[in-house]
């Protein structure tokens, strides 16, 4: 409500001129998650909560340095993702799940909500940071969603960065897919996926954005795209309503068109994006099965994280020296 109220009152004081200054002068806000699961204190070793709460924080530093200096949310929300896909503690970029065939697989999308410019990227395999290769489709090709070798092609041509598979192989993720492998289940218990990250930012100017980034589901075969690179599925921003950035099973969010019914809920209904995000998530979403969360963040600032699981890394920032993260249910941002 805060650009809101100071637009009313520059009216209500004759300050139309005004209004413009007043909602530059709003506050920056950034918005990340690590993916959502079954994230239990008992099976939590205090070595790597830690991890992940330094993780969480160094991301949420690195996008809000951007947003202080007057940068975009675009980029807020890309250096916030990148500094998680250098983290081999989340799964996307480098510590990225393994396809069955042994093999890392990510995706990634990011939306610019002001002008609803929008670019992903899907089974790429080289590159170092696929969020920032979704960004130069965005802002360097006429196209929106680009794959596998055609989109490695494309990242070489505008130069970005590309590691061997080696970078991307970590023992932990490993040793998740050896387990999916010798499991008789059709689908890993959720651990094993948790690390998406994904990020959404309010800039100083007003202007909403949402990014996601993943190695999607261990085990994943045939090619197997998410909800992530899917814009309006897993990453969706549109100012002014809201930008969200969801992690979970991603077939499940596809098929709910989980990003886009939350924004469109707020559009058209006059949902606040808490309630619309709760009615997707907890009452859709859990009729149909799928299980998961997003983050949420609304052209006034006002945020929340909803998820019907029992944990989700998350951490949001709204000002100089308030950053705070939080991994399980019982605790409040
Ligand atoms: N949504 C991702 C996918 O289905 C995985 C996750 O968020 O945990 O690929």
């Amino acid at each position: 409500m805060r650009n809101l109220s100071a637009k009313l009152l520059a009216i209500l004081l004759g300050l139309a001129p005004q209004i413009q200054v007043q909602a530059d002068a709003s506050e920056p806000v950034l918005l990340i998650h690590g993916g959502a699961g079954t994230l239990s204190r008992d099976e939590m070793t205090l070595e790597r909560e830690t991890e992940f709460r330094r993780g969480l924080m160094r991301a949420l530093q690195k996008g809000y340095r951007v947003l202080d200096g007057g940068g975009t949310a675009v980029d807020a929300v890309s250096a916030a993702i990148v500094s998680m896909e250098d983290d081999p503690l989340f799964n996307a970029g480098r510590g990225a799940v393994f396809t069955g065939g042994g093999r890392n697989e990510m995706d990634a999308a990011i939306m610019d909500g002001e002008t609803r410019a929008a670019g992903a990227v899907a089974g790429v395999r080289l590159v170092k940071n696929p969020i920032l290769l979704a960004m130069a489709v965005m802002q360097d090709s006429p196209h929106v969603l680009l794959t596998g070798n055609g989109a490695e092609e494309f990242a070489l041509a505008r130069g970005i960065e590309l590691r061997p598979p080696e970078y991307f192989r970590t023992e932990a993720r490993w040793k998740q897919l050896m387990r999916r492998l010798e499991s008789t289940a059709e689908r890993a218990p959720t651990p094993d996926r948790v690390g998406t990250v994904g990020a959404v930012a309010l800039d100083r100017h007003g202007r909403l954005a949402a990014g996601t980034s993943t190695g999607g589901m261990t085990g994943k075969r045939w090619g197997r795209v998410g909800d992530s690179p899917i814009i309006g599925a897993g990453t969706y921003a549109a100012n002014p309503e809201c930008a969200v950035s969801a992690t979970g099973h991603g077939e499940y969010f596809i098929r709910a068109v989980v990003a886009y019914d939350i924004c469109a809920r707020v559009r058209y209904q006059g949902l606040e994006p808490e309630q619309a995000a709760r009615q997707v998530i907890l009452d859709d979403l859990v009729k149909m099965g799928g299980d998961g969360g997003v983050i949420v963040l609304g052209g006034d600032g006002e945020f929340s994280t909803i998820f019907n699981t029992n944990g989700m890394y998350r951490g949001v920032i709204d000002g100089p020296n308030r950053a705070r993260v939080a991994i399980y249910l019982d605790e409040t941002l």
